[in-house]
């Protein structure tokens, strides 16, 4: 089967990456992808590095210009990457109205002023503090935020990396307050992604965690997509392997893909559950 498409990538209309946007598409096509999603950055906390960086309009003509070059060979999707869509509901109504984007990753970069990606996020709290802290931000990023699929739910993995050099967390302390993130994103039909960029951190498996995956299931979750977060060609689809091999352990037969916002789900296939028996 081909490889299933990269929901989650960067180009140089993110702050953050110099990537050309057909190049990215490239990539994918070179994966044997036939489909990818663009998703830059749209940040509206002042704090953010990406914040007032996004120019839509570049964007939205970049994006018609790959599907022009790559008709009939490759899908792509328009995307864009928003952080905290429940506090700043007014600037993505605003973008999103503009332009026919295919779907919206929801993410969870600040909480009180605290960066979720870097060490700075634990000043002053522990481990658990913190840990309690972000998902319980997140559960209100699920309740009332505009999203399609909560990107990186456990981002946080990050900033406790680098802080308290851990490699995995211990989520079993913050099961309940998970899983009502994961079940308020079910019941609203929204969707949950598995993130490759861990291992290029050098921080090991794809997030979240099987378990996680499972939870989500378990409260109805349906809706899923793979997402390397590349933010350069060489990273498109990176890992897909295990992400896909966790998804179908978690019991998911389905990735989803979407259109205007509107999901479609896309079949795995039985030659997918040979190439994770490898
Ligand atoms: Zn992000
Ligand atoms: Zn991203």
């Amino acid at each position: 089967m081909e490889c299933p498409p990269d929901y989650h990538t960067h180009t140089r209309f993110s702050c953050d990456s110099d990537a050309a946007l057909e190049a990215m598409c490239q990539a994918a096509l070179e994966r044997g992808m036939s489909e990818i999603g663009i998703t830059d950055h749209a940040d509206f906390e002042p704090l953010d590095p990406c914040h007032g960086t996004f120019r839509p309009e570049p964007h939205w003509q970049a994006v018609q210009q790959a599907r022009a070059r790559f008709a009939g060979r490759l899908t792509v999707r328009a995307g864009v990457e928003c952080g905290e869509t429940h506090l700043y509901r007014e600037n993505v109504t605003a973008l999103l109205s503009a332009h026919p984007y295919d779907f919206v990753l929801g993410s969870l970069h600040w909480v009180d002023r605290r960066p979720t990606f870097n060490e700075a996020f634990f000043d002053g709290l522990t481990l658990d503090e913190g840990l309690a802290l972000y998902f319980d931000e997140l559960a209100r990023l699920a309740a009332v935020g505009e999203y399609d699929v909560l990107a990186h739910l456990d981002i946080i993995r990050r900033a406790a990396y680098r802080r308290f050099g851990l490699l995995a967390l211990d989520l079993a302390p913050h099961e309940s307050r998970l899983r009502r993130a994961l079940h308020i994103a079910a019941a609203r039909g929204k969707g949950i992604e598995v993130n490759t960029s861990y291992s290029r951190k050098g921080m090991g498996e794809p997030g979240p965690p099987l378990q996680v995956l499972r939870w989500f299931r378990e409260e109805g979750g349906r809706i899923v997509t793979l997402g390397s977060d590349a933010h350069r060609p060489q990273a498109v689809g990176a890992d897909f392997d295990r992400a896909l091999a966790a998804v179908r352990k978690a019991g998911f037969e389905q990735l989803t893909v979407f259109n205007q916002r509107s999901p479609t789900q896309i079949r795995l296939t039985d030659t997918d559950t040979q190439r994770e028996e490898k």
